[in-house]
């Protein structure tokens, strides 16, 4: 066997932030077997590719990586193999079998802790005997992300998720404490709960357990630490979460309340239910309860049916700033949903324009937004220093990987600063340090 240990494994992961945690548990109980990784994929014995499909787009993007994985010249020669693992197995089962005999094994999400074994049986008989600079241990990142569930029963008409990741159910408080300990240790200054639905967490455990309180138990065992709790939905934004949020310093006060659309008939039509009055009325409680709270929002341009009146009205809502931050996407039509036989689907062409358009639409208002906090002092954690020698971080109100940085002039990497905000430029602000509060 070449390089350390059992074998060298090349995890990529492709998708949301769910998924990355999947990848990280993955390479927790891998290295716990013996394995070691690299980043470099032609370097690998085997090369998992942990993939998304939750749209067509994200399936395209994932067979496009496991099909250049079988490309790979240690896989060509037998000396490497490639594990087909997450989303993409689980939606399409024997089918992606069939069309993927190079891959020497299937993992879908659900049986993730089989991991190990596939890998096991995946290594080929002659490893790779280049050598390989072997990453001894990546950079341990200032953030980490812990899911506190998985699946969904909510069963939106446009929704894959919950045929690929199964029914709702919350992961028991003590794996989500071991996690954060974890990562913690690992040397992360925020963590971010994420799962399908967070603010469910607890309903499936005993009446004891919600969201408010694990998010409060946490932070309270946890001082030192930021969190943050992303994909809240909006029946889920309780007054005992905001006022957990808002009486907690090391809560991040901000929200992503995905809502998808303002139109009733068309919410009603993709199974959630609400209209623009109730969402910015929910919008303005939030504020009114967490005091300079942020708020991100998820909409779905495109839906079935939509017309132009029910478009405009949307790209109004985005205007206004309701949310400070949007997420656009725009529709896709996935076999197996509700929504994939409804009448008044729209062209390629024109769902993407209407996306288009609204993100335009949305940004300029987020960009409006985000240049009044010139002039306010942030409280910045250091995440990184780009090639050129800058330092950037994230304040309170950026979220990891979708609500740009903050550049800084100074500071340590994982250390919190508090930092005079100077200049922005759409998400992205920039500013100097005042004083080093840790
Ligand atoms: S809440 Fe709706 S969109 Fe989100 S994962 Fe569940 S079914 Fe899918």
């Amino acid at each position: 066997m070449a390089g350390n240990g059992r074998g060298v494994v090349c995890l990529c992961t492709l998708g949301c932030a769910k998924n990355e945690v999947d990848s990280e548990k993955m390479r927790r109980r891998l290295s716990a077997a013996g394995y070691t990784f690299c980043d470099d994929a032609a370097a690998a014995d085997v090369v998992v590719v942990n993939t998304c499909s939750f749209i067509q787009a994200a399936t395209e993007e994932s067979i496009q990586a496991v099909l250049e994985a079988f490309e790979l010249p240690q896989v060509v020669e037998g000396r490497g193999a490639v594990v087909v693992a997450g989303c993409m197995p689980a939606r399409y089962g024997a089918e992606l079998e069939r069309e993927l005999p190079e891959a020497a094994a299937f993992v879908p999400c659900a049986d993730e802790s089989r991991i190990v074994e596939a890998v096991d049986r995946a290594m080929p008989a002659a490893p790779c005997e280049q050598v390989r600079a072997v990453a001894a241990a990546a950079d341990a990142p200032v953030f980490s992300y812990v899911k506190i569930s998985d699946g969904c029963d909510r069963r939106c008409a446009y929704c894959t998720i919950p045929d690929i990741r199964g029914a709702y159910h919350s992961f028991p408080f003590d794996d989500i404490a071991a996690d954060v300990r974890a990562a913690i240790e690992a040397g992360a200054r925020e963590v971010v709960l994420v799962a399908q639905d967070t603010g469910r967490w607890g309903a499936d455990l005993g009446e004891r357990h919600d969201i408010a309180w694990l998010l409060a138990t946490l932070a309270d065992a946890h001082p030192e630490t930021l969190f943050r709790i992303m994909y809240v939905q909006p029946d889920g934004v309780t007054d005992r979460l905001l006022e957990t949020i808002a009486t907690h310093e090391n809560i991040a006060s901000y929200l992503d309340v995905p809502i998808q659309h303002v139109d009733a008939s068309l919410l009603r039509a993709m199974r959630r239910g609400g209209d623009r009055q109730r969402f910015e009325q929910l919008a303005d409680h939030i504020r009114t309860q967490v005091p300079n709270v942020t708020l991100r929002t998820t909409l779905i341009a495109g839906f079935p049916g939509e017309t132009e009146a029910q478009f405009d009205e949307l790209l109004d809502f985005a205007a206004s700033g309701c949310f400070d931050y949007v997420g656009v996407f725009p529709y896709s039509r996935e076999e197996g949903t509700e929504a994939f036989h409804l009448e008044g689907q729209l062209s390629e062409d024109e769902k993407e324009r209407r996306a288009q358009v609204l993100r335009d639409t949305a940004d300029a208002a987020s960009a409006h937004a985000v240049s009044q906090r010139c002039g306010h002092v942030e409280r910045v954690l250091i995440e990184g220093v780009e090639e050129d020698g800058q330092l950037f971080g994230r304040t309170q109100q950026q979220a990891p990987e979708v609500d740009g940085v903050t550049y800084v002039d100074a500071g340590d990497v994982g250390s919190f600063v508090k930092v005079m905000i100077e200049d922005t430029l759409l998400y992205d602000m920039e500013g100097s340090v005042r004083h080093e509060s840790s």
